[in-house]
């Protein structure tokens, strides 16, 4: 141990496989001390410490998921603290070591009732903020969004949110009326707005990005399909220099060739994993809800019960993260991906790798990717 009283216990991580921004170390450590990551290198490191033997384990930067709804029973959409609670523990488990709580379409009220009801979760780090995936969304391309609560962008409702505190995300099709002030007016605020849901074509597209829209919602799913005559959101979104895609890699929201192709397009320093989980992650097949409708999960995939459109996951990062690399793309690339892009799109640049001086949030994987221990804030989970 430190000789020094003053100094805070270190811990040297060692005889690990290190995923670091510039590659993997085959036999690497990391050195935490006070909650931060104080040092990443190749070889074992010192020895004075409390020393951890991995036993060859993997380690990756803890996930950061800027898209999802819920997980192990509990959702973020109904406002409810204690259930947003239990989903986050759920994802944490899972290694997902930040994340935002993402409300879907619905009324006034609900938004007002639950941005205030988060307030106390993210002031101790539960959340690290909320993202609004609608209301000011296209009714053509809803997906599972309630369309009876869809509606053109209102500065005054959105003013009256953002004023509550805590929302670093809204997303918002760029067709509706209004939307381009909306995006100026969110990114004044230092919120960053996201293109998704939306019908737009690849011009109206690059007006959101030009307004100053930095992020697509889970380009491919809930936006107007590739046509080679009109190319659309999803090829404007993956052209744009500024905008990071969202990705739900579960096999069913997108082909693994679609993944691979989409990530090698925009570079995986645009490319951002998201769940889009929603409460049935982790749970068994069944009937839930998502945003006040009625959801059937049959096989893990969950569909709206009334027209079958997807509605959301039952992902976990840690199994995206494994689709991904199942999918071919290479495990530093996939790191970044799941937690530096990620971190960097939402604003934040304290986390998001392992590198020395950035919050001691990691993930220990076995040899199959799965999880084995989670530590945050360089407390072990
Ligand atoms: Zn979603």
């Amino acid at each position: 141990m430190s000789a020094d009283p003053s100094e805070p216990a270190r811990l040297v991580l060692r005889n690990a496989r290190v995923v670091t921004p510039t590659g993997a170390l085959d036999r690497g450590h990391v050195l935490v001390a006070g909650g931060t990551i104080t040092a990443v290198g190749a070889g074992d490191g010192p020895a004075d410490g409390t020393v951890v033997d991995l036993a060859g384990a993997t380690v990756l930067p803890g996930f950061v998921d800027m898209h999802t709804h819920g997980g192990g029973g509990a959702t973020y959409t109904t406002g409810d603290a204690d259930e947003a609670r239990r989903a986050a523990a759920f994802h944490l488990a899972h290694g997902t070591t930040t994340t935002l709580a993402s409300l879907v379409t619905a009324p006034p009220e609900l938004m007002l009732a639950a941005t205030r009801a988060y307030q106390p979760l993210v002031a101790d780090g539960t959340l690290a903020g909320l993202h609004y995936e609608g209301p000011y969304l296209s009714a053509a391309r809803c997906g599972a969004q309630n369309p009876a609560y869809l509606r053109d962008p209102d500065l005054d409702e959105l003013a009256a949110l953002l004023d509550i505190g805590g929302v670093r995300m809204v997303t918002v099709a760029p067709e509706r009326a209004g939307a381009l002030d909306a995006i100026r007016y969110l990114v004044g605020r230092g919120v960053v707005a996201a293109v998704g849901h939306t019908d737009a074509s690849y011009e109206q597209t690059l007006a959101a990005v030009e307004a100053g829209a930095t992020a697509g919602t889970h380009v491919c799913n809930g936006m107007r399909p590739i046509h080679h005559r009109e190319p659309g959101p999803i090829v404007a979104l993956l052209r744009s220099p500024s905008v990071t895609c969202e990705f739900i890699a579960d096999g069913h929201h997108l082909h693994d060739a679609m993944l691979s192709f989409a990530a090698s397009a925009a570079g995986t320093d645009r490319a951002a994993l998201v769940t889009d989980a929603m409460a049935a992650a982790g749970m068994s097949d069944g009937a839930y809800e998502l945003g006040g409708q009625a959801v059937t999960v049959l096989d893990g995939v969950a569909r709206l019960a009334e027209g079958g459109s997807i509605a959301g996951s039952t992902l976990t990062m840690d199994a995206a993260v494994r689709r991904a690399v199942g999918a071919g793309l290479p495990l530093a690339d996939v790191a970044r991906m799941a937690a530096t892009t990620p971190a960097r799109t939402i604003g934040l640049t304290d986390r998001g790798a392992l590198a020395a001086g950035l919050r001691a949030d990691l993930v220990v994987l076995d040899d199959d990717l799965a999880v084995r221990r989670v530590m945050r804030g360089g407390e072990w989970q």
